[in-house]
């Protein structure tokens, strides 16, 4: 089986404030109940419990995860459900109220069968839950095992096992291939990688991207496009990516118009709405002739962030934590270049070209590193972001192949090392201000990219590997546990 990365997989369309600690355990919680119902067991199973592992039990209940997962076991859709049916949910169960599993099948849930446990680490990955179906006299009925790998994926223990081992797999074959390509230098015919199967222009790493675009004498966004007309119709892939740009910009436009106070206890006030009005009037006001781009750029950003904790619709771009930025330089683009913004086909292409490119750079980081916070810290969600927001609008205003990896490159180069340390397990401080910051850094790497030739010293598989060995030695502290950094330093009123 491929292993690519579809953009239509990477950018997913769900709830906040986290993609693995909100979007994931809910679709791992209706998975363990529709394979109960699959197997003719639902009718079985009194009660159910579960158990939320290492940093999904210490961040859980500011990430929204019991929440998350009391409405994943009721059958709601993170795509599809009224986002203000998932909050509270939790605290409701008390001692125990039937809860409709799947929506039809009534068990009794208890808070209690909700269980943080930040101190337990399952063997996969650090964001591990279990779920336990209970018949009446108190038989297991059937145990699950899943992980939130980032970015609302999510894995079950065997199949994380099976990635794991053929992650090593792969690495191995490409030390083979290293040893096999100079002998095939020397005459000797050349391995097929293990994954080339169902898509074109298969990419292990962003070398091999850029071979792909010099010999085809194509784009980066052309590529994947390839890749993903060959895995569905070319008019599902469309629609599929106008579909998630429309998410975004539709987020970005409720992010500027709903105020008041984020949920949570640290009261936090919404700041999108009046940025908004206060460029607004900057920009009416006949004497003031400032460039307001990057305050345009920040608010964007904020606005989806703001959006992203308040537990509203949001598109993964590649976690929610780092929702803001592709989102904002998209927009920033789109504002810059009206003539664009203006002419429907022309933006749909723009934009269309926008999130392939951004796709195919997270895709590196996803297969190489990590765009998970609990594993890579910061640097894998709100880094991997501005990196693939760089390189995307490199691309979208005419940057080559060459340019856009620079551009990727440039943008994680700078928040290598970025820790996660959310005050009070809340997606808020210092995420919503960093998307914006990000958002800033992106577009500045771009710039930086398209005034070289696409030469450099460092390459982006480089940076990638660098992010990855940095998010290993990170001490867990700051991966998305709350127990360092900011979130033991600022102090809660
Ligand atoms: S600090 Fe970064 S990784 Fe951590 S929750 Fe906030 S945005 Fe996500």
């Amino acid at each position: 089986m491929s292993s690519y990365v579809s953009v239509l997989d990477l950018f997913s369309v769900g709830l906040g404030p986290s993609s693995s600690h909100t979007v994931g355990p809910m679709r791992a919680a209706t998975a363990f109940v529709t394979a109960l119902a699959d197997r003719g067991e639902l009718a079985r199973v009194s009660g159910v419990r579960v158990v939320l592992c290492g940093s999904l039990g210490a961040t859980g209940v500011g990430h929204g995860t019991p929440d998350a997962v009391v409405a994943g076991l009721v059958g709601l859709d993170p795509e599809t459900c009224d986002p203000d049916l998932v909050p509270g949910r939790w605290e409701k169960l008390g001692d125990g109220v039937r809860l409709p599993l799947l929506g039809w099948h009534e068990v009794v849930v208890a808070q209690e069968d909700v269980r943080l446990a930040p101190l337990t680490r399952m063997p996969g990955h650090p964001n591990g839950m279990r779920f336990t179906a209970v018949a009446a006299d108190g038989a297991v009925v059937a145990e699950g095992e899943f992980y939130s790998v980032g970015g609302g994926f999510v894995l079950t223990a065997d199949e994380i096992t099976a990635a794991a081992e053929a992650e090593a797999a792969q690495r191995s074959a490409e030390v083979a291939g290293d040893r096999t390509d100079a002998a095939a230098r020397d005459g000797a015919p050349s391995p097929e990688r293990a994954d080339d199967v169902g898509v074109p222009f298969p990419f292990a790493n962003a070398a091999e991207l850029l071979a792909l675009c010099e010999r085809e004498g194509t784009s980066v966004a052309r590529l994947a496009w390839a890749n993903e007309v060959a895995l569905r119709p070319s008019a599902d892939v469309e629609a599929g990516v106008d579909r998630i740009w429309d998410t975004m910009s539709a987020c970005v436009d409720a992010g500027l118009e709903r105020e008041g106070v984020l949920p949570g206890r640290l009261q936090v006030r919404r700041r999108a709405r009046a940025q908004r009005e206060r460029l607004e009037a900057l920009e009416r006001d006949p004497s003031s002739a400032a460039d307001l781009s990057i305050e345009w750029l920040q608010a964007f950003a904020m606005a989806v962030n703001e959006e992203n904790a308040d537990g509203r619709r949001v598109v993964t771009a590649p976690t929610n934590g780092a929702a803001g930025i592709i989102p904002a330089v998209g927009r920033h683009f789109l504002r810059t270049h009206p003539d664009v913004a203006e002419d429907g086909e022309r933006r749909r292409r723009a934009m269309r070209t926008y999130l392939l490119t951004a796709a195919a750079i997270g895709a590196l980081y996803k297969r190489n590193a990590s765009i998970s916070g609990a594993e890579a810290g910061c640097q894998g969600e709100v880094g991997s972001a501005c990196s693939m927001a760089a390189g995307a609008l490199c691309a979208v205003v005419g940057g080559t192949p060459a340019q856009v990896e620079n551009a990727a490159e440039i943008a994680m180069e700078h928040n290598l090392g970025l820790t996660c340390d959310p005050v009070g397990g809340l997606v808020q401080v210092p995420c919503i201000e960093r998307n914006a910051i990000a958002a800033c850094t992106a577009v500045s790497a771009a710039r930086l990219a398209l005034q070289g030739d696409g030469s450099h010293v460092v390459s982006l598989d480089t940076v990638i590997e660098t992010m990855r060995q940095t998010g290993a030695d990170m001490s867990s502290k700051y991966k998305e546990t709350s127990t360092g950094g900011l979130a033991v330093n600022v102090i809660e009123c």
